[in-house]
């Protein structure tokens, strides 16, 4: 599973790093060691890690029930002991690191999320391990992704990645919780993601941890659409990442579908999503046969964005028929939906854009 992998991204789950409110040092050191084994066989790798809040907690008065400025005050004091123990123990194995801060809107925003894959792919060429985290001092509750399974499956969508690894202190994915239900059945491979898996991922928040099943799931659905596919499997003993390769359990979430380039997995990843347009009938046609969307077909738009954001396009009965880039703000395109080519020259002059969303800026659902 991992073999014919190149680009691997491995998520590192809090509960593995952190044993009371401390760095699993010797733990870290085996994760370590098997990535000098992995890049000797010629893989890219990129770690996305929890713990910082875990770490930092231990310096804050309060103990429990942190309130959002506390978790960000925890995140801010533990993510440089957190990088600190990265760097000391990847140096002693001839590692290089970099330290990479995102926020929803580093992905959201276009010209943000190409800066941030520029700066992986940059990394990766100059064989420097990228370690990521959420910014959670900057992050508020409406701009942050929250949990690292998400953030890591955008890492994925970013970096065209062929593997994603979710370590947790779990072996797998069951068909319920196996922490509270004895007889939950081990599920070893799962290749559609659809209700029936997803409700089998009742939410469990960990102590330490914040994302449950149901981030590990969504975020394995977000790599499979991008054709990347995603294990998840127990970190919690030393040498994790060996013991997966040798044939150690797991769960793994096979992609049917071809891998897909990083702009167009930015475009359907709905979280990016500023507005909607709704289209008639003969637009939803022409958009299947592989058109562009023209003003002429749009009866209506929903919510505000700005020219090169991304917005969702919907039929008149609310069905998702395609994600697309915008070519106008949502202001400008109220003036021209409806109208046909000369109608719109008449409005903004001869130099315009004819296509609200042109083709190679959509995708098809
Ligand atoms: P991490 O901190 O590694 O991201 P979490 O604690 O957030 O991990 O999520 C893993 C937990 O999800 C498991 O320990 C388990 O209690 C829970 N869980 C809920 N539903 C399932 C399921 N269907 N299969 C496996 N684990 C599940």
């Amino acid at each position: 599973m991992i073999k014919n992998k190149k680009r691997i991204i491995i998520k590192i789950g809090s509960n593995l790093l952190i044993e009371n409110n401390n760095i699993r040092k010797d733990w870290l050191e085996t994760l370590a060691k098997d990535i000098v084994s992995l890049k000797k066989s010629g893989k890219e790798i990129i770690i996305v890690t929890s713990g910082a809040i875990g770490i930092g907690k231990k310096s804050l008065k309060n103990k429990k029930g942190l309130t959002l400025k506390e978790k960000q005050a925890a995140c801010a004091i533990g993510q440089i002991e957190l990088m600190h123990s990265y760097q000391e123990i990847f140096a002693k194995n001839n590692l290089k690191i970099g330290q990479v801060l995102l926020t929803s809107l580093d992905s959201s925003d276009r010209g943000a999320y190409l800066n941030a894959k520029n700066t992986f792919l940059t990394l990766i060429k100059n064989d420097v391990i990228a370690i990521v985290n959420e910014n959670d001092t900057v992050a508020t509750e409406e701009i942050r992704i929250g949990d690292n399974d998400r953030l890591a499956a955008r890492v994925c969508q970013m970096v065209e990645a062929d593997l994603l690894i979710l370590l947790s202190d779990i072996d797998g994915f069951y068909d319920k919780n196996p922490k509270i239900n004895k007889d939950a059945k081990f599920i070893d491979l799962i290749e559609k993601i659809d209700k029936k898996i997803e409700n089998m991922a009742s939410n469990s928040i960990s102590e330490v941890g914040t994302g449950g099943m149901i981030t590990k799931l969504k975020a394995a659905k977000m790599a499979f659409n991008a054709g990347c596919d995603t294990v998840i499997a127990s970190g919690k003993e030393n040498h994790a990442i060996q013991k997966l390769i040798e044939g150690g359990k797991h769960s793994l979430f096979k992609s049917n579908k071809k891998k897909i380039k990083s702009k167009k997995a930015w475009i359907i990843d709905d979280f990016n999503a500023k507005g909607e347009l709704i289209i008639n009938e003969c637009a939803v046609v022409a958009l299947k046969k592989n058109s562009s969307l023209l003003p002429v077909g749009v009866v209506k738009i929903k919510g505000r964005f700005e020219e090169g954001d991304n917005i969702l396009i919907k039929d008149e009965k609310n069905n998702h028929i395609a994600t697309g880039i915008s070519a106008y703000s949502s202001g400008n395109a109220k003036l021209i939906i409806g109208k046909n080519t000369s109608q719109i020259k008449e409005i903004f002059g001869q130099k315009i854009k004819e296509e609200l969303v042109h083709k190679n800026n959509l995708v098809i659902i």
